[in-house]
């Protein structure tokens, strides 16, 4: 990374209506990575590329939590973006790293909506819609001004308001420190916001459905293409597979070539076993241990179902680090019978006290088809262990009576009804425990009825590693 020259007013780059970024290619991620380091080092929360001399439609934001305004932090990188909606005002003072030394007083847009490509955390641009109020609404205002050549100075409420302030190299660099510790504060506990954050985790659990079932329309050779368009769109990091047989995962090796796969023990009484595979990206996970084990008595050895399940099950462990960050975390993932309540506790109960030994100090995350509801044992048993459901962590209430909480939907779609099925409602959750904090969850019910993805939704939850 690279500190670069801010230019200053006077300079006929900031004047400039800028173009639009049509490349995505790994030179614009560099300058975004040197944007923000020349931001950082400026002691600014936004920065557009005409104020490093290049007049392209490209900024970048990171502004630190503000407790007071009751705002989490936020850090983007959006190319091309538009503000869509302008709500409200309010006056505050405003400065700008290319008119240094200078506040006036501008009103702003109390709240907006953006619409741009966001850089995410996989590397690749994605179209984003972000929603704002106070001072990011006001830093997104800024930056967007800039891309139209137009500094805050023009917009200065009050000219009288405009005043020089001096600020001594000491007091610079106390600045300094001040915000680079709110940004690590925020980065370590509170969970930032939504969608495009440099430093966070996508995690997909997914009941895949096997491909030996005679589903018709949805059998797996008519739905496998849909199934990996769902999966590329939302492209995890990181994704806990559940019931994967081996002619899926024959597809997915030829079809997601962007994944590994760690297939883990199999479970199912007989032949076409299935698999709690795990797949991530190396390029942005480094799988550094593997295990699993089958869930009964005895863990270490595959044998018949106990504790009355109806098949016999098991889990798939990993260790992994960040490759940009460094951090560890563990991850398991499973799924349980779906009739003996008995298999469904005993289970539960083996994955706690295998991952305690696993995970040692480390982050670990859980996911799975747990085929019970979160009223269950189950469920209680991993709260009761000091997990987190991000689901509910994210302030969402279980209700069986809404659809948008369902997670399977037995290739039913909207016309799924738990009663007609087990009750099954919320049946696969995405738990963890340690320093991955959620920052929010979705159920993708991207589907072309009558064919799905799979009777099951993918879960996504995005999280913060500290
Ligand atoms: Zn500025």
């Amino acid at each position: 990374m690279a500190i670069l020259d801010i230019v200053q007013d006077g300079d006929l780059v900031l004047a400039k209506k800028c173009t639009r970024v049509t490349t995505f290619d790994a030179k614009l991620r560099k300058l975004v990575d040197d944007m923000f380091e020349t931001m950082y080092y400026a002691n600014g929360v936004g920065l557009a590329a005409n104020q490093i001399g290049l007049p392209l439609r490209l900024i970048v934001i990171d502004v630190p939590p503000d407790a007071e305004d009751r705002q989490r932090g936020f850090k983007i990188a959006m190319a091309n973006p538009e503000i869509v909606r302008l709500e409200g005002e309010e006056t505050t003072p405003e400065g700008c790293l290319s008119v240094k030394g200078w506040v006036g007083d501008v009103q702003r847009g109390y709240r907006v909506e953006v619409k741009g490509l966001a850089l995410m955390p996989n590397g690749q641009w994605k179209e984003q819609k972000v929603k704002a109020h106070g001072f990011l609404a006001r830093a997104f205002q800024h930056e967007c001004d800039h891309l139209n050549g137009v500094l805050y100075t023009s917009r200065v409420t009050d000219i009288t308001t405009l005043h020089k302030i001096e600020r001594s190299e000491e007091e610079v660099e106390q600045l300094r420190q001040q915000l680079s510790e709110l940004r690590e504060s925020a980065n370590a506990g509170a969970a930032k916001d939504t969608g495009a954050l440099m430093a966070s985790l996508r995690v997909m659990s997914f009941n895949i459905r096997g491909a030996n079932y005679p589903d018709g329309v949805n059998a797996w050779p008519a739905r496998a293409a849909l199934n990996v368009a769902t999966i590329q769109q939302y492209g995890p990091d990181l994704i806990g597979l559940q019931e994967v047989q081996a002619d899926n995962l024959t597809y997915y090796r030829q079809h997601l070539p962007a994944y590994q796969f760690a297939p883990g023990p199999q479970y199912n009484n007989t032949e076409p076993y299935d698999y709690v595979a795990l797949a991530w990206r190396p390029e942005r996970l480094q799988l550094l241990h593997a295990g699993g084990f089958w869930l009964s008595p005895q863990p270490a050895h595959y044998s018949g179902p106990a504790w009355g399940a109806v098949q016999v099950r098991s889990a798939n462990w990993a260790r992994f680090e960040l490759v940009q960050g460094g951090q560890q975390f563990v991850h398991l993932n499973t799924h349980l019978d779906y009739i003996s309540e008995q298999a469904q506790v005993e289970g539960t109960k083996l994955i706690l006290s295998q991952l305690a030994g696993v995970r040692g100090g480390l982050p670990a995350l859980v996911t799975g088809d747990f085929n019970c509801n979160p009223d269950s044992e189950p469920h209680a048993l991993f709260l009761a262990a000091g997990y987190q459901d991000s689901y509910i962590t994210l302030g969402n209430r279980d209700d069986l009576a809404d659809p948008t909480s369902y997670t399977t939907h037995y290739f039913l779609g909207d016309g799924y009804r738990p009663q007609d099925f087990h009750g099954s409602g919320r049946i696969d959750w995405l738990l963890t425990s340690g320093a991955l904090t959620p920052t929010s969850y979705a159920v993708a019910r991207d589907a072309q009825p009558p064919a799905y993805p799979s009777d099951h939704y993918p879960v996504l939850v995005e999280f913060s590693l500290g």
